[in-house]
């Protein structure tokens, strides 16, 4: 890999780096680890052996200080020797107790030996990143596992920490290489008919497939990075239908105030859940109608404006409203039409679930009504339909989110759809360029472009790498 980096930067690459690598607080063990080429200094000093012990073997010792030679504590300790370790670097692991004075006097017993410095966010990452251990968008994978909050969330992180994403970038910058270097090959040699005929439709096809499987990549309805992120789910409704009592319900806690006055609820209530291993924000908001008072106009608009950035709507009606409404005029689909028109709202009915509720009141039997509509009766009072809401829910997160261990990899962040997304184009403006016969040379720049952008998403492929890679096994003429 081509290393470009500063002399600060250098510095600390090859300087020796500790922390506290478990988490924050007191805790039954705690994990120091250290990194780089004095791990074995450090090592000895502390535990006063001779040797080092065998490669990734637990051991039992004292640590003390290298200074006073006062005891610490007793843990075990772990040496792995470079390039087998996380870094790549020597790395020794130190378990200790995790009680706040051991972890701060384990710390400054590391740093009294010479070139040990505190480690700063990230730097062992990143030098696992630079020692070619990992591709950027392992290093993201990584840092997602960590702050994974539910089960879809974890699957996916592992997935991407795994390498999945990367490989599938790197299959497609091997694809692109290969293509460029054709294409470099004929203007290099062409003249002197020393290259194969159908060179170039060879590579505008093998583009246009990629393009394909490009746009496909795209067009994933942005399941990963929904699912990153979390679902935004918007609870929306005229005023006194129910609205705070399903959030608490879905909540299990009384996060919103129910009462029977309607316009209690003014700004956007918004609790975290975890439904069914999806990530969800779901947010209740004020009753739709015509307010006069000004803070619950204010909070009428906010109410709109969450309900058209969520990526799914829970409109909520009352249902012995909704049935008298569809027995003395119009019918069931009309009535709910009626309903939004009222709440002056427009709705994608493919990212929306419609809840009837309070169905403890109803004098009719539901069932007598058929609609296409995505409806669930619920009541907040027997509790009835509630597991059916749950149900219909997790079917539309799971679509929303997809199953990350069931299917290929999908883009996880705004930066890798950037750099696709720039990728794309400028095949794009490859592919016209041979459409209308243009310079080749220009062409060709526009693969090299491509190329640039996906060596951007994974951190890790630099152009003249792959061209090296693929012009070693290329063979111009005959
Ligand atoms: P919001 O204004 O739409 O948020 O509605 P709330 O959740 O504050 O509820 C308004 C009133 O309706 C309260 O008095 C609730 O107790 C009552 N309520 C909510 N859900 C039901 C239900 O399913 N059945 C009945 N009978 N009453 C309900």
């Amino acid at each position: 890999m081509l290393l470009r980096i500063g002399n600060s930067a250098a510095k600390r690459f090859f300087s020796t780096i500790y922390a506290h690598s478990s988490g924050q607080g007191k805790s039954g063990v705690a994990v120091i680890r250290v990194s780089g080429p004095k791990s074995i200094d450090v090592l000895k000093r502390l535990t006063g052996l001779k040797k080092v012990p065998l490669p990734r073997t637990a051991i039992l010792r004292k640590f003390s200080n290298p200074t006073t030679g006062c005891t610490i504590d007793k843990g075990l300790v772990l040496f792995f020797p470079a390039p087998k370790s996380f870094t790549g670097d020597d790395v020794v692991e130190f378990h200790i107790h995790g009680g706040k004075a051991v972890v701060a006097a384990m710390l400054s017993a590391i740093g009294q030996v010479q070139n040990c410095f505190p480690a700063e966010p990230g730097d062992f990452t990143r030098r696992a990143f630079l020692a070619g251990k990992m591709d950027l968008t392992e290093v993201e994978g990584l840092a997602d596992l960590l702050s994974a909050e539910t089960e879809a969330q974890r699957q996916q992180a592992l997935l991407q920490m795994e390498g999945h994403l990367g490989q599938l970038y790197k299959k497609w910058a091997e694809q692109l290489a290969r293509c460029m270097a054709h294409v470099e090959a004929f203007i290099d040699f062409s003249e002197d008919d020393n290259i194969e005929d159908g060179v170039l439709e060879a590579v505008d096809k093998q583009v246009k497939n990629l393009m394909k499987e490009i746009q496909g990549h795209l067009s994933d309805g942005r399941r990963g990075e929904i699912l990153r992120s979390g679902v935004s789910v918007s609870i929306v409704g005229e005023p006194n239908v129910g609205k705070s009592s399903i959030l608490n319900t879905l909540a299990q806690r009384p996060a919103a105030i129910v009462t029977s006055q309607a316009g209690t609820t003014r700004d956007v209530v918004q609790v975290s859940l975890d439904l069914g291993g999806y990530p969800v924000q779901l947010s209740d908001t004020a009753g739709l109608r015509e307010a006069n008072d000004e803070v619950e106009k204010e909070g009428i608009r906010r109410a709109r404006v969450s309900a058209e950035k969520a990526d799914l709507v829970l409109l909520v009606a009352s249902a012995p409203e909704i049935y008298r409404d569809s027995l003395q005029n119009m019918g069931f689909d009309d009535s709910i039409k009626k309903y939004l028109r009222k709440c002056d709202l427009e709705i994608n009915p493919k990212n929306c679930i419609i809840i009837l509720n309070k169905n403890d009141l109803l004098e009719n039997d539901p069932s007598d009504f058929t609609t296409d509509l995505n409806v669930v009766h619920t009541s907040c009072e027997s509790r009835e339909g509630m597991n059916q809401l749950l149900k219909v829910l997790q079917e539309k997160l799971s679509l929303l989110c997809g199953e990350p261990s069931k299917e290929c990899p999908t883009i996880t962040q705004a930066r890798h759809r950037a750099h696709i997304e720039n990728c794309s184009n400028y095949l794009q403006k490859f592919l016209l360029c041979m459409e209308e016969n243009h310079d080749l040379v220009i062409a060709a720049e526009q693969l090299r472009q491509a190329l640039r952008n996906l060596g951007l998403l994974t951190g890790k492929v630099s152009t003249e790498q792959l061209l090296d890679l693929v012009f070693s096994e290329f063979c111009i003429g005959k």
